[in-house]
């Protein structure tokens, strides 16, 4: 789960990282009245999306009067803002954050995430922060330092002294950033987090301040912060995610033709892998959750046939115990009934009620071509694609 700008900074407040002092705005009245209760001449209006890369794209303005700070709010909301992050599309600006504008000695970078090649926790750290580094990290330019840490030890008394020499620091400015390299640990492994990026961490006077901040956060993990549960915000970009996480299944879109509805996980990697040896492409990953209802079975199809790339569909029904393949049946039958199918559908049961299953997609008016055998199945699937007739 991704989560605002001025979210993560809040989170990270309460970890004793310095954050500037700012407002959310909804419009410009909002903004302007958030501005005057900031002690300063000088502010910074910033879009909140779900994606960086604002700054290069004019997501965050630099304003030196209130009526500035009113007008930068009402640009930004009126348009889309596309970086390089929100893809071609862009996305809506709803909110804006309104902050008292840091002077700006030295830009820094600043980040923990969860290295997976090593299995470890792990900082990223560079003296080169700013609008620019994004992209070199995760590359070998050697720019920025990575310092995987033990979080298996006591937290508050972790050695982070690599962490402020990848910083460049010492003196005050070292010990500041040690105490900031603490509180990320620590709010890294209680919040559950899967990144956090401080970027830029700025040397501003004699202190460090966290003038941007990312964080994304273990959706796991969520069952056991019910404080954050309410940090997800219906993103209505994203009618996908919402259907995805109303009703309980995964959903990952791909780049192929070959839409899928499976049953469990396993299998549905199992099925994504036979399509690609066969010579497919799979237009998604889609595993139902167990004991799936109609209903849930209807939005998870009708999901996977939104895909405009989608030239079959194929559906992978295994009824193991509490699974039953006619209430697959039915789920199917039902997003039939709410939507226009256009692409053949090719189905393969197996397992618990198997025949009632069958029997009711034959009667349904959804010509779905049932297949018995798993890799005839997908064999079909790929042949349909490309351009054969079921
Ligand atoms: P991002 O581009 O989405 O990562 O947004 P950031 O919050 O990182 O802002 C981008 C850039 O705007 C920063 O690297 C700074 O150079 C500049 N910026 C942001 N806030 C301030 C501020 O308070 N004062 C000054 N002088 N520059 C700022
Ligand atoms: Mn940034």
């Amino acid at each position: 789960m991704y989560i605002h700008e001025f979210q993560a900074k809040a989170l990270l407040a309460q970890y004793a990282i310095p954050v500037p002092e700012g407002c959310l705005a909804a419009d410009a009245d909002e903004a302007i009245a958030a501005a005057r209760t900031l002690d300063t001449d000088c502010w910074v209006v910033k879009a909140q999306i779900h994606a960086g890369g604002r700054g290069q794209a004019g997501g965050v303005r630099l304003v030196d009067s209130i009526e500035k700070v009113g007008k930068a709010t009402e640009r930004l909301l009126e348009e889309r803002l596309i970086t390089t992050q929100t893809g071609p599309e862009g996305m809506r600006v709803e909110r804006v954050l309104v902050e008292g504008a840091c002077e700006i000695e030295k830009e820094l970078y600043l980040g923990v995430l969860v290295d997976r090649a090593n299995a470890q926790v792990t900082f990223l750290a560079s003296p080169e922060g700013g609008m620019t580094i994004e992209a070199a990290v995760g590359t070998s330019t050697g720019q920025v330092a990575q310092i995987p840490i033990d979080i298996r030890h006591n937290l508050e008394r972790i050695d982070v002294t690599p962490v402020v020499s990848a910083l460049g620091l010492s003196g005050a400015l070292g010990s500041q950033a040690e105490s900031i390299a603490r509180g990320l640990a620590k709010a890294f492994v209680e919040l559950d987090a899967t990144l956090i990026e401080i970027n830029p961490l700025v040397v501003s006077g004699q202190r460090l301040v966290a003038i941007d901040a990312k964080m994304t956060l273990d959706d796991n993990a969520l069952a056991r912060h019910e404080d954050l549960q309410s940090l997800r915000e219906e993103d209505v970009t994203d009618p996908d995610r919402l259907e995805r996480e109303r009703h309980g299944y995964n959903y990952i879109r791909l780049d192929g033709d070959i839409a899928t509805v499976v049953t469990g996980a396993g299998l549905a990697l199992a099925t994504i892998d036979l399509i690609e040896l066969h010579g497919g492409r799979p237009a998604n990953f889609l595993d139902l959750p167990p004991a799936a209802t109609r209903v849930q079975i209807a939005a998870a199809t009708r999901q996977a046939l939104r895909n405009p790339k989608a030239r079959v569909l194929l559906i992978n029904a295994v009824g193991g115990g509490i699974t039953r393949c006619d209430v697959i049946a039915e789920g199917i039958a039902t997003a039939a009934r709410e939507m226009e199918v256009q692409v053949p559908v090719i189905v393969r049961f197996d397992g618990t009620s198997k025949e009632m299953g069958v029997m009711l997609l034959e009667n349904s008016r959804l010509g779905a071509t049932l297949v018995d055998d798993f890799s005839a199945a997908v064999r079909l699937a790929v042949q349909t694609a490309a351009g054969g007739t079921v």
